[in-house]
Order: C-alpha cells, then sequence, then structure tokens
C-alpha cells in the first residue's frame, strides 16, 4: 500500500529522507486570514509534524471569500480562527500535532510564539506585527516567509537569518505603526491573490524544512493577477542594519504594543497606540470615507464598523463602543484605524 506522502516522498527534491524531517518539524503560521489558512492547508497536507496556528480574531462572513479552510458554520458561530483552523485540519490530517493560539501577537508573546519553529509563515495583514516577528525571527535565528496581499497584487519574500536581507534591509520604518491600513477591508482582495502568495510561502517553508535553503528565492516575488504582471526584485542585505547587523531588537525590549481598557459602565474598549504611533488623519478620513459614514467634528471623527459605534481622536487613540473584549477591540482597531 502507498503511504499518503507517496507523490511528495518520490520527488526527488524531497525524498524519505526530505519526508521525516517535514514529519519531525515545527511550522508556525501568524495570521490565519486569507494567506494562512491557505498555508496551513498545504502544510498540514504536507505532513508537517507540529502546526502552530496563532490569531487574535474570529471568523466572519467577509472571510469566506477567500480564507479556504474556514465555511459558514464558523462565522455563524464566531468562531475564534486558530480553533476553527484546526476543527478542519484536523480532518484533512489528523496524524499532525496543532497547536492553536486565540491570542494578539505582541512583545509578551512573540518569541514565545516562533520558539523552536523550523520556519515562520507570515499570514498577518500589518507591517508593524512583521516587524516584531522579523526582529524575534532574527533573534533566535528562524527563517521566516513574508507574504502579503492587496487588492490584485500580492508580495512574498523568504528571510533566513544570517544569510539573506531581513525585512528590516528592505523596509527600515516598518515597525512603526501607521495609519491608516490600506487593508483588505478598505481596499479588497482578490482570493486566488491570496492563494497564489501562500502557495509560494508553503514551497519556500518546505524547502526550508527538507534542508534546501539553497533553493529559497533570493529575490522578493511580486505578482499582479489582474495585470498579468510576475516580475523579482533583488533583496540586498544591509550591512549595518538596526536589526540583522547591530542585533538590536527595539520591538522586542520596548514593546510598543497597543494598550487597552475597558471603560466600566460603558460598554465600551478604550484602544491607545504607543508613543511611536504615526497617524494621519486626512488620509484616515479618506480611507474610512470609502466605505463608511464618517462624522466629524474639530476633536474626533466617528464611524459605525461591524456592527460598533467608534470614536477616533487625533492622536490616534480611540473609543470602541458596544463591546469589552479588548481583543475585539484591538482586532477592529487593526482592521479600520491601524497598527
Ligand atoms: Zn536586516
Amino acid at each position: 500500500m502507498q503511504t499518503r506522502y507517496a507523490r511528495q516522498t518520490v520527488l526527488k527534491e524531497i525524498g524519505e529522507a526530505g519526508q521525516q524531517m517535514i514529519a519531525a518539524s515545527t511550522v508556525v503560521v501568524i495570521g490565519l486570514g486569507a494567506l494562512g489558512t491557505n498555508s496551513a492547508n498545504l502544510l498540514a497536507r504536507a505532513g508537517v509534524g507540529t502546526l502552530r496556528l496563532a490569531d487574535r480574531d474570529v471568523v466572519d462572513w467577509t472571510n469566506l471569500q477567500r480564507q479556504s479552510l474556514f465555511e459558514e458554520e464558523d462565522a455563524a458561530e464566531s468562531l475564534p480562527k486558530a480553533e476553527a483552523a484546526v476543527r478542519h485540519l484536523k480532518r484533512i490530517n489528523s496524524a499532525i500535532r496543532y497547536e492553536p493560539i486565540t491570542d494578539d501577537i505582541n512583545p509578551g508573546n512573540v518569541e514565545r510564539i516562533v520558539a523552536g519553529a523550523a520556519v515562520v509563515v507570515d499570514g498577518l495583514d500589518n507591517f508593524h506585527t512583521r516587524a516584531l516577528v522579523n526582529q524575534a525571527c532574527v533573534k533566535h535565528g528562524i527563517p521566516w516567509v513574508y507574504g502579503a496581499c492587496l487588492g490584485t497584487y500580492g508580495n512574498a519574500a523568504t528571510f533566513i537569518s544570517g544569510t539573506s536581507a531581513c525585512l528590516n534591509c528592505l523596509l527600515p520604518d516598518v515597525g512603526k505603526a501607521t495609519t491608516p491600513p490600506l487593508s483588505c477591508e478598505t481596499v479588497g482582495v482578490l482570493g486566488p491573490v491570496a492563494a497564489l502568495v501562500a502557495a509560494w510561502q508553503s514551497a519556500e517553508a518546505l524547502k526550508i524544512v527538507v534542508g534546501k535553503k539553497e533553493a529559497v528565492s533570493p529575490h522578493l516575488v511580486h505578482v499582479d493577477l489582474w495585470d498579468n504582471d510576475f516580475s523579482t526584485l533583488p533583496m540586498t542585505r544591509v550591512a549595518d542594519c538596526a536589526v540583522c547587523g547591530q542585533r538590536k531588537f527595539e520591538l522586542l525590549e520596548h514593546g510598543s504594543r497597543m494598550a487597552t481598557a475597558s471603560l466600566c459602565g460603558r460598554d465600551a474598549v478604550q484602544v491607545m497606540p504607543p508613543a511611536s504611533f504615526s497617524m494621519d488623519f486626512d488620509l484616515l478620513r479618506e480611507t474610512l470615507g470609502r466605505i463608511f459614514t464618517v462624522e466629524e467634528n474639530p476633536f474626533l471623527l466617528k464611524f459605525r464598523a461591524d456592527g460598533h459605534d467608534v470614536v477616533v481622536f487625533h492622536d490616534g487613540r480611540a473609543m470602541i463602543f458596544g463591546m469589552s473584549d479588548p481583543k475585539a477591540a484591538l482586532s477592529l482597531y487593526g482592521k479600520y484605524i491601524g497598527g
């Protein structure tokens, strides 16, 4: 009888030895949106020994257009994405170990989340958290595969600490939280782009797991499925890069995380961005105005999103009404205001 991995072990690039390495590995997928769910599906089918899956959010109906592991029932139940993903992945491959984490990725937990990983796969939706993941991965010598998509285009790149450039070499100011987010919520995303980028990321992850780092792409890849553009950009390591050159891990050490506070008696959560947060109020107004009715006075603007009234002050502080869960508040803030 052929094993379930027969089509993979017969590949000369993987073989039986590679399959054993895959089975012995831990792969971490951070963010379970379109990229993360597509990657988790491919990696579970490939037989990764331990899949650690982290996301702070719950499944909603707008996810089903592109987030391949989720079904209508998950959205109806508002299941945490990590738990919903594991529920489906267990039916795909019951032999592997799953470690679901429902939490906001922050300086206090990111090193624990990536610990022991052969490779980390990025399914995030913002550069602030990617910068944090970059610092954790460089610090601990863990390779990670960046992926992002928006509209009809996507980008991906593999960062191998000590060998290649890191995210900070390419985008030195990327750790600064910014607003507003050019995100799937405001710009949209074509489902097939996410599937393509995630497939590329998963292939890169498997190369690393089987020890074929020489096969990893040295370039950043860019694809636009509407304009039929496939291109690559060189990635150059910066010798004095603050992160991979000087090994300064400021985001990890100084913890510029979003703070939250529940407002007693008001059924609201206040979200306070760190001092480094850069707020472009005009851009926020314009971006939110594309999808919401925005009211404004000289001190703040107000809009209604996902059933909640939201007030944003000029310094980036926000109050989200009709909720008491800080994680849900951070999720809404990240989607519509910044992060
Ligand atoms: Zn660097």
